[in-house]
């Protein structure tokens, strides 16, 4: 199985300035090899392949130490890789054209009418990536223990990346992107999927807002932290901008403080969801959820924190935890996880499993986000009751069956 790593990468400014280099150049080489393939076929119906192409790279190479020469030969394979690519789609349009117009000709239409645009030069502000494969021209050592791992790339250096998650399998390819005025390296694996072994255990997991997540057999996993912190500091931050003159200085480096804690609380609870996820899909045979899309579909109504809907005012405090838990965004990780491990994942409609006591299935009260109370059974603890509803749900044995 592959996987895919989109990580931030900090060159330093001199590697910065290769990197911008680098992607010149192989730009440069794209194009060149675009021009030879747009002259060679009008003119002596020629088609060039990408065969040909690769061959004359070392021609290239030699004619050229200071500029091609110095960059990795696989690299540029690959770019020309990439031009052959957008050739073959050019291609199947010409001949679905050419086939659409004899159909047309057949019934006396006019056979000039299509025509199909031909692959065209990029401009070197818009070439923003090269491809690499790893051990060759680049090279991949991950974090060790740390935050920065380390990407090599042949003539720009030993760049550090914050490896916010881990990589996991063998490193396939580097590709070094940039978009805008960030940059970027983009690892793929590929990672042999090894089923886990069979624990026994089968839950039922309630995301909710007093704490993370409540699994039916009582696991209980707190909210993070760093959760506070941040609101505290974007608070602030918000407050901080309102005073400030429109327009001024101050105001503008303000609010790219919290764009930047934003991003960082974005990063943090991404982390703290892969951790949480792996944890549970190491221990558990088959999970059962609330179904993320109608959950998202109540969610959206209330709008987030970043973004806020009609009703965030009233319930602000409310949706701010909701919205720190992230949940959509930990059930996507937990499922991919769940999947690639071979393990069960059970998706069950959300209404009213807070709601109902999971003993008898009367509808409760709920005095506080955390407690909910049965006429029979008295209080009940929100987030378990919850849990065990959804496991009941799921058809697993942890909850108990409502009694008709
Ligand atoms: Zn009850």
């Amino acid at each position: 199985m592959e996987r895919a790593y989109k990580l931030r990468a900090y060159p330093t400014r001199p590697q910065e300035g290769r990197a911008v280099r680098l992607l010149a150049d192989h730009c440069d080489l794209y194009n060149a090899a675009l021009q030879e393939r747009r002259e060679a076929w009008p003119i002596r119906n020629l088609s060039i392949t990408y065969g040909d192409q690769s061959a004359q790279l070392k021609e290239i190479r030699a004619a050229d130490p200071d500029g091609q020469g110095r960059h990795s030969f696989t690299a540029q394979q690959q770019t020309l890789r990439r031009l052959n690519v957008v050739f073959g789609a050019y291609f199947k349009r010409v001949w679905s054209a050419e086939r659409a117009g004899r159909q047309a000709g057949m019934k006396g239409e006019n056979l000039q009418q299509r025509t199909v645009g031909y692959p065209r030069f990029k401009p070197r502000q818009r070439f923003n990536q090269v491809l690499f494969i790893a051990g060759d021209g680049a090279k991949w050592e991950p974090a060790d223990g740390g935050r920065w791992a380390h990407a090599t790339f042949q003539a720009v250096g030993r760049v550090r990346v914050n490896q916010h998650r881990p990589v996991v399998g063998r490193v396939k390819t580097l590709q070094l992107k940039r978009e805008g005025r960030r940059w970027y390296v983009l690892v793929v694996t590929e990672a042999e999927t090894a089923p886990l072994a069979s624990t026994g255990r089968s839950v039922g997991v309630d995301v909710g807002v007093a704490r993370f997540l409540t699994t039916s057999d009582g696991e209980v996993v707190a909210n993070p932290r760093f959760l506070d912190a941040a609101q505290k500091r974007i608070v602030d931050l918000q407050r901080r901008i309102m005073r400030a003159r429109p327009g001024s200085g101050n105001r503008r480096r303000l609010r790219r403080s919290l764009a930047k804690e934003w991003r960082t609380l974005r990063n943090q609870r991404r982390d703290f969801h892969h951790k949480i996820a792996h944890g549970l899909v190491d221990t558990c045979d088959t999970l059962a959820l609330e179904d993320p899309r109608v959950a998202a579909m109540t969610a959206s109504a209330a709008g987030t924190v970043e973004h806020p809907g009609r009703n965030v005012a009233a319930k602000a405090g409310l949706n701010r935890s909701i919205l720190d838990a992230g949940w959509t965004q930990f059930t996507r990780i937990l499922v991919a996880k769940a999947e690639s491990a071979g393990r069960r994942v059970v998706l069950v409609h959300p209404a009213h499993t807070s709601i109902d006591c999971h003993t008898c299935g009367a509808s409760c009260a709920r005095p506080q986000q955390d407690l909910v109370v049965c006429p029979v059974h008295g209080d009940l603890d929100a987030d378990l009751n919850g849990a065990r509803n959804i496991a009941t749900r799921a058809g697993l044995g942890s909850g108990q069956a409502s009694v008709a």
